[in-house]
């Protein structure tokens, strides 16, 4: 019997392997998916809380904005396939999109697992084959460094082309367990360090454990590595029992590029206010409370499980009657609610990253084919890449337009 010979192996069934399969697919070529998993989208299907945020519909210069590391790399994928492109092909597949708050874009359904049937319908449609519970180990060189083929499951698949879309190595009961970083290595790839992003941060202080659960609206945390600001974000943020999280802090740790315990996190609680309007408030405040003590004074300006905390923090006695406080106590608590101060230990588990930052080095990838510059027939796409994005869909669009570009096998000028 003559031995099959697929055009293109797809390693990975998440976004980036299902969007290459269907690219490669619609030039007409025989695809086959190999996926480790039982299904296939099973991290796609946990995404933005099981409603799937699939891209955003914010302007091109607003996207590149939103991309953390090598957002450059991206432009050729981005061209060939952008947000508008996935949305419509969602759409046509029998997924109506909308859009939500900052460009957001979700099922209308609010069900992850309508995106996931979509992309699986194109895949049935494309006559791509898919087969499950196959874990690639290795992938097969011929003498002149072409790919020909690769082995999952002690069975050899012969084939022109490999896209490795193998994810990153968070979450990894969804599947991205980083042995796709080992395949590349074995290949040859420089894979540059590999850290979580978009994940919560321990903190050295312990107090942030005590206001468990607490959630901070309208506050402004600067990010600083020594005394340099790297960025400051007006936003929510959420203590939790390791240290902090939430919305500004998966933004900040997306920015933490070296050991985290270098950084620290300055949290403005009143950041509507200047130091002048809150020191008036601070006195128009303790002025109708004159005879309450201190901590009794305090309902209008904080949470009420924050007011102990801070009056302890600004080293004040919270049984002090508020007539009795000096003017120096007073513009120090002012300070100590405009500046906060955190040093940061270390990201929270890392296993909870939403992404994994690092990956393949992108100098030995061609940008314009996603195709490698070591190994003939050989291309990478998604989270395995050195490229992450913050949250609110960038990071499913980066692994769709370099997904839709490598499944597209086309080869380098040079
Ligand atoms: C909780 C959570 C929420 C998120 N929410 C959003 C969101 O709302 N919007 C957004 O844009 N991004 C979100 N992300 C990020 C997004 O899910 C990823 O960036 C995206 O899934 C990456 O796609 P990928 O195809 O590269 O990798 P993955 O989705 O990780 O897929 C990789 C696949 O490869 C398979 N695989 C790995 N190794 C092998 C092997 N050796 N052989 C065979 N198969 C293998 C894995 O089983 C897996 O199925 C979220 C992530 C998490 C964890």
């Amino acid at each position: 019997m003559k031995e099959l010979i697929w055009d293109t192996i797809v390693i990975g069934g998440g976004p980036a392997g299902m969007l290459a399969a269907i690219s490669a697919a619609s030039e007409g070529k025989p695809v086959l998916i190999l996926e480790q998993n039982e299904k296939l989208g099973k991290k796609m299907f946990i995404t933005g809380k099981g409603r799937c945020n699939l891209t955003n519909a914010c302007d091109q210069n607003e996207f590149f904005k939103n991309l953390v590391t090598n957002p450059r790399f991206l432009y050729s994928a981005y061209s060939h396939f952008n947000q508008g492109d996935l949305c419509r092909l969602v759409e046509n597949a029998g997924c109506p999109l909308k859009t939500e708050r900052g460009d957001r874009v979700f099922p209308v359904s609010d069900k992850s697992s309508d995106v996931i049937q979509a992309l699986e319908k194109l895949l049935a449609e494309k006559k791509v084959t898919v087969r499950l519970h196959h874990q690639v180990s290795q992938v097969v060189l011929d003498e002149d460094k072409r790919v020909k083929g690769v082995e999952a499951n002690d069975c050899f698949f012969a084939c022109k082309k490999v896209v490795i879309a193998t994810g990153g190595n968070t979450y990894r009961s969804t599947g991205s367990d980083g042995s796709g970083y080992t395949l590349a290595k074995n290949l040859g790839h420089k894979i540059t360090p590999l850290r979580p992003s978009l994940i919560g941060l321990k903190t050295v202080e312990q107090w942030p454990q005590t206001l468990q659960g607490l959630t901070l609206k309208n506050v402004a945390v600067a990010l600083l590595e020594g005394r340099k600001q790297i960025s400051k974000i007006q936003g929510e943020m959420l203590f939790t029992h390791f240290g902090v999280s939430g919305p500004i802090i998966l933004t900040h740790s997306a920015k933490i590029k070296k050991n985290p315990d270098r950084y620290h996190l300055r949290i403005d609680l009143k950041s509507a206010l200047t130091a002048e309007q809150l020191d008036r408030r601070l006195q128009r405040d303790f002025l109708k409370n004159s005879n309450k003590i201190i901590k009794n004074s305090l309902d209008d300006l904080l949470p009420k499980s924050m007011i102990s905390l801070m009056v302890d923090l600004a080293g004040l006695d919270g049984e002090k009657k508020v007539n009795q406080l000096t003017k120096g106590e007073r513009l120090q608590f002012g300070k100590l609610l405009k500046c906060l101060p955190l040093t940061i230990a270390d990201y929270d588990n890392p296993n909870t990253g939403i992404v994994t930052a690092g990956g393949v080095h992108l100098k030995e990838i061609d940008p314009a084919t996603m195709a490698s510059r070591l190994v003939k027939g050989l291309y990478f796409a998604g989270e395995i890449l050195d490229i992450d994005g913050l949250t609110g869909g960038f990071n499913i669009q980066i692994a769709a337009s370099t997904g839709w570009l490598a499944g597209k096998g086309l080869v380098s000028a040079k």
